[in-house]
């Protein structure tokens, strides 16, 4: 064999095994950014709009303790991370519209939004700042078609249901989970 054709074939296989590291250090499980825990591919958007790594655990409880201390009212529709498992999102009722959702949806956010205050909370009795809604009133992706009465809850009780489903999804949130945001809005699964 010719030098050069023995030097093409050093620089394809050096260039092989770097392609090959890169490949398998991009798909490797991430550390958890709170306790470090390995193994995670689940992401928070936190209120940066960054996305950070965490264990199911963090990413449970960072999203209870962020539900909670939000001051706004939502919607919540129960998730069906079975079958969209990859996200959680909130879209307040400002970012709709970019999110291509119809005028009729919005419409019957805003209106159901508007009912929430007065009423309390199913489980504990404190004041109302969620309804929410079973997977079952929902018929993905068409919010307009909602009709059902939401059940009222505070965030707390909103957390206690929806959390158990976080830490039981089957797959990794790829697209993440997402803070409450800084407006009223509805939490519901990602689509894509
Ligand atoms: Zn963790
Ligand atoms: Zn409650």
């Amino acid at each position: 064999m010719e030098i050069d054709t023995i030097k093409i074939i050093i620089y394809v296989l050096i260039g092989g095994t770097i392609l090959f590291t890169l490949i398998r250090l991009a798909n490797r499980p991430k550390k958890c950014d709170i306790c470090g825990a390995e193994k995670s591919n689940d992401y928070y958007i936190n209120e940066s709009c960054k996305y950070i790594v965490l264990c199911r655990n963090h990413l449970a409880e960072n999203w209870k303790k962020d539900i909670k201390s939000s001051k706004y009212t939502m919607m919540v529709i129960e998730p069906d991370f079975n079958t969209y498992p990859g996200g959680y999102m909130y879209a307040n009722t400002k970012e709709l519209k970019e999110w291509q959702y119809p005028e009729s949806a919005e419409n019957n956010i805003n209106s159901i939004l508007d009912k929430i205050s007065g009423n309390k909370c199913r489980e504990c009795g404190e004041t109302a700042t969620v309804a929410y809604f079973k997977k079952d009133d929902y018929e993905f992706p068409n919010m307009e078609n909602i009709k059902a009465d939401p059940t009222y809850l505070c965030k707390s009780c909103t957390s206690v249901k929806v959390a158990p489903l976080i830490l039981s999804a089957p797959k990794a949130f790829s697209e993440g989970i997402m803070y409450p945001g800084v407006d009223r809005g509805v939490y519901h699964v990602q689509e894509f």
